[in-house]
């Protein structure tokens, strides 16, 4: 199993954001490395999950990496930076890229609100809901597939696998150590400009922005983007 894969279809989970939980969103940042060199504002810590959860997808090789680290530059790029990284231990993540400078003119909270965090199985009617929901050409919901969609959190469902369409599900890796050039990316997942104890404020520019979090399939190099979608 490579670092960081699954051993579970990642397309079964959700994150919920609540009191219960062992992952850990927002907060600062629990790497060295997340201020890149030269600089002295730190990229966002987004989300910790916690490879060893037994409820969750993601596999654990005891020893290994325990926490599946996602950052993202928050404060660089005038908000459309591409950041990829990789995790060395628990302590240290190394950047490999970051295509933005940091920007005074970007709105946004110097860290991320913290908040526990789940991460919980679909049900079957949710995971149909969500299969039809990605198809092109599918109708509109109708009012019980609705509700279902907001009960799974609607624009602010935080869900897990999938694929990236701005990628086309492809990243040009630049892990020099890599030997993929046009690599298959795998998405870990895609965090929406989600409430944290019902306010939205603290996201600034970044209302109605996702986050997209992707492994490349070859290396495990993690690469964050956004999009405006
Ligand atoms: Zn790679």
């Amino acid at each position: 199993m490579p670092l960081f894969g699954a051993d579970r279809d990642l397309l079964n989970y959700r994150l919920v954001i609540q009191s219960a939980g062992r992952h850990v969103f927002g907060g600062p940042p629990r790497h060295k490395g997340t201020t890149p060199v030269g600089s002295d504002v730190s990229l966002h810590h987004f989300l910790a999950i916690d490879l060893a959860d037994l409820k969750s997808p993601f596999h654990y090789r005891h020893g290994g990496i325990r926490y599946l680290p996602l950052y993202y530059p928050l404060a660089y790029g005038s908000g459309g930076a591409e950041l990829q990284y990789e995790v060395v231990s628990d302590d240290e993540i190394r950047i490999i890229e970051l295509d933005g400078a940091p920007s005074n003119s970007v709105d946004i909270v110097p860290i991320l609100p913290r908040s526990n965090a789940d991460i919980v199985a679909l049900t079957y009617e949710e995971v149909r809901l969500r299969l039809f929901a990605q198809h092109p050409t599918r109708p509109e919901f109708g009012s019980a597939d609705l509700r279902l969609w907001e009960r799974m959190g609607g624009v602010h469902a935080v869900l897990f696998g999938g694929r990236s369409w701005s990628h086309n599900g492809r990243v040009s890796c630049k892990n020099p150590a890599c030997s993929a050039t046009d690599g298959n990316l795998e998405m870990i997942t895609v965090i929406p400009s989600i409430p944290i104890d019902g306010n939205t404020d603290f996201w600034g520019d970044y209302q109605d922005v996702d986050f997209c979090f992707g492994l490349c399939s070859s290396c495990r190099t993690i690469v964050a983007y956004n999009t405006c979608d």
